[in-house]
């Protein structure tokens, strides 16, 4: 037997749902612009979004404010809302195309 105690369960991330504190989603274009990057050149010593820690061969994206996340987590994350995890700093809103 392993872990006796039972981890609080923490299921936040199930309430995150369009609308539900006025989040807007990013743009497709902005989702697919942000930079690729490697392990080595994120700042960050973890994916602020699943606090895993970044490892060699991870799909890195930095957001505009130059932070890290793993690209399938900032993705799925700016689905949802366009502000930056961490420091809010948004990108582009899918309604709010500039031409
Ligand atoms: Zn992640
Ligand atoms: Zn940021």
């Amino acid at each position: 037997m392993r872990g006796g105690n039972g981890d609080g369960h923490d299921d936040r991330s199930s309430g995150y749902r369009y609308g539900s504190f006025g989040a807007v989603p990013a743009s497709e274009e902005a989702i697919a612009g942000l930079e690729e990057a490697a392990v080595e050149e994120t700042r960050e010593a973890e994916c602020a979004v699943c606090k895993e820690s970044f490892e060699v061969g991870d799909k890195i994206r930095k957001m505009p404010c130059s932070r890290g996340y793993h690209e399938s987590c900032i993705f799925r994350w700016l689905r949802i809302s366009r502000t930056c995890p961490l420091c809010r700093f948004p990108v582009s809103a899918a309604d709010d195309r500039t031409e």
